[in-house]
């Protein structure tokens, strides 16, 4: 246990668990990625695998610019976080649409955990004046909102969509004709799969 006798001491704490957070999400966003159907999802999910390798390397330049040794401390948030989502993501699902819609909420619980703790961390930096650091770690935490803006409009736009039609009375009617793993093994067009989920958001609301 660390004695946090300063703002300062506190400010390297944090950074250090942040560090440790992005090394372990490095390993569990390609697992997550390994179960994921929907092809945007899939191309999110590596964006951010490669943006979340840069943030350690931004958390790297913020050590040296503080004049401290890059190193993690157990961040045992993001650590329940990714114990989570595996056991929920590992649970039988019917529909690949359903697993999809389970990974978004385990990913988007690790970008809320990633953007309160950069937002605490940026905060208590500004009152020490450290610029040239808060300036990366705006960065960072510009990316991590924009994941999780993407996340969502993924979820709105198609895998809720299909989700919400797996094992329903229409689904049954009207067999796997709507169906995004049909869609996608066909490798149709993502615009075509988001108006497609569009008209029968609509269809429905009728
Ligand atoms: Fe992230």
């Amino acid at each position: 246990m660390a004695t946090i006798d300063s703002l300062r001491t506190l400010v390297i704490e944090q950074l250090r668990d942040i560090y440790d957070a992005e090394h372990r999400l490095t390993k569990a966003i390609p697992k997550l990625r390994r179960k994921a159907e929907n092809e945007e999802l899939r191309e999110a999910l590596d964006t951010h695998l490669s943006e979340t390798e840069e943030h350690i390397a931004r958390l790297d330049q913020v050590f040296a610019a503080m004049d401290e040794k890059a190193k993690g401390k157990p961040c045992a948030g993001i650590k329940g976080i990714i114990d989570e989502g595996k056991e929920h993501v590992g649970e039988d699902y019917d529909e690949d649409d359903l697993r999809d819609a389970v990974i978004i909420g385990a990913a988007q619980r690790a970008e809320h955990y990633e953007i309160a703790a950069y937002g605490t961390v940026i905060a208590h930096m500004r009152l020490l004046g450290e610029d040239e650091a808060i300036a990366l770690l705006e960065e960072t935490l510009e990316e991590e909102k924009a994941c999780d803006r993407t996340l969502t409009d993924i979820a709105e736009r198609v895998v809720n969509v299909e989700a919400a039609e797996d094992g329903s009375e229409e689904a049954e009617k009207a067999p796997r004709r709507a169906s995004g793993r049909r869609q996608k093994s066909a490798g149709v067009s993502r615009l075509s799969t988001a108006a497609d989920a569009r008209t029968r958001a609509r269809a429905r609301k009728r």
